[in-house]
């Protein structure tokens, strides 16, 4: 067992951090006001390899296991979570339709995918459906002129932004064997968005209704088979949570890192407040999460790399341990910036509250405890 990181994945958390450094971190709060990320952030993250992480090297994705993916995610989340999970989205879907999609549905949307030409929204949660997602309405048909959607998707990360929606949609009998996925281009005729949605955090991106009215996509935008789309849509999300407890991992270790720093400088009671044993006590708390926290990433991730029968428990594991301790350790970096930590100039509080969202989404944390406690009364 070798816990340490090859060279090879050094090298790609150094890229990925030495980007976010200096093309986001400088404007992550100027995208968070704006409410938008600039559209031509993506080729330029996409030159690096980023479009496609771990689509397949024969697709001409970068070919990434999970765990180097993990490191990318955790790298650009220490310049900002709002945006590497933006990232995180595109590459679930690129995903799905390098794995299920058909050699000619890749050959028409992959070059775009993956120069992030084409930014791509995953389309799951609706008004009516969440945690119990195969409950879902959106409806298709199948008629002369393509697929005929008619239905709402509920707080879509994209909505309104991306260039195409990967969405799973009703086409047969109640329950998950009647979903299929299909792509739907931004430009059918039929959708439309409903207004931004005023959110607590990941403010830089635009979150938004999708609605479909007799809305038109081609038969061939058919994600691989009719009726397994929510194993597909299912098989996304292992690895999307993974990528999401990265996020919550490297933005708390970037709330960590300014921490020490500030507490070495503030003085009180005549010495820096990094002197008082009670506030020592807390940092190694913190640190000793964190190392927590992103040792039991990597293992859940090399499960899903090596394709172990346990891999589902141990994401849905990591994700509900890695977001939750990701938390307190930002709410305890607030904590120890004292007045200033809920300022918005030192940067605290909008981890704070671009963090909260990783327990609630790829699943809520009630539901990644539900995952864990059926594999276990199963056996
Ligand atoms: C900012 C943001 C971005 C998002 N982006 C996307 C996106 O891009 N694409 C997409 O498809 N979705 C997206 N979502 C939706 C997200 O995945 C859902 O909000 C989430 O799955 C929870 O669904 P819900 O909000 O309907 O809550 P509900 O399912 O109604 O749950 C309400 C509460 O009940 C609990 N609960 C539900 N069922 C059970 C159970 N069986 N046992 C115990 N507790 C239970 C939940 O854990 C939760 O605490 C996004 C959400 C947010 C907030």
């Amino acid at each position: 067992m070798d816990f340490a990181l090859s060279e090879e994945q050094q090298a790609i958390f150094d890229m990925a951090h030495a980007f976010g450094q200096e093309h986001i971190a400088p404007h992550a709060r100027a995208w968070e006001a704006q409410g938008t990320i600039p559209k031509d952030l993506w080729p330029r993250l996409a030159e690096l390899g980023f479009g496609g992480l771990y689509v397949s090297e024969e697709a001409g994705g970068a070919g990434l296991s999970r765990l180097d993916a993990t490191l990318v995610f955790e790298a650009l989340s220490m310049a900002c979570p709002s945006v590497a999970a933006f990232l995180s989205i595109h590459n679930m879907c690129a995903k799905m339709l390098d794995a299920y999609g058909s050699d000619d549905l890749k050959a028409r949307w992959m070059p775009g995918v993956l120069s992030m030409e084409t930014v791509l929204s995953y389309c799951l949660t609706e008004p009516g459906s969440g945690s119990d997602a195969a409950a879902l309405k959106t409806r298709a048909e199948k008629t002369n002129e393509g697929w005929r959607l008619n239905g709402t998707k509920a707080f879509i990360s994209g909505g309104g932004y991306s260039d195409a929606y990967v969405t799973m949609v009703r086409t047969g009998q109640d329950g998950p064997k009647g979903i299929s996925t299909v792509i739907v281009p931004a430009d059918a005729p039929g959708l439309s968005f409903g207004a931004l949605e005023d959110k607590m955090g990941w403010r830089s991106q635009p979150t938004a209704q999708v609605q479909f009215d007799d809305c038109l996509t081609g038969l061939d935008n058919l994600v691989g088979e009719e009726g397994r789309g929510f194993s597909y849509a299912m098989g996304g999300l292992d690895g999307g949570r993974l990528n999401i407890s990265a996020c919550s991992l490297g933005a708390a270790q970037a709330g960590l890192d300014a921490t020490l720093v500030y507490m070495r400088d503030r003085k009180a009671f005549g010495q820096s407040i990094d002197q008082f044993q009670a506030l020592q006590f807390r940092l190694a708390d913190m640190e000793i999460e964190l190392q927590a926290a992103r040792t039991f990433l990597r293992q859940a991730a090399w499960k899903l790399d090596t394709g172990a029968p346990d891999a589902t428990k141990f994401c849905a594991m990591a994700k509900k341990f890695v977001t939750e301790a990701g938390s307190r350790v930002v709410d305890q970096c607030l904590q120890l910036h004292g007045g200033y930590g809920y300022l918005a100039d030192y940067g605290i509080e909008k981890l704070v509250r671009d963090l909260r969202v990783h327990q609630i989404l790829e699943g809520t944390n009630e539901i990644m405890r539900l995952i864990v406690a059926r594999q276990m009364l199963a056996r």
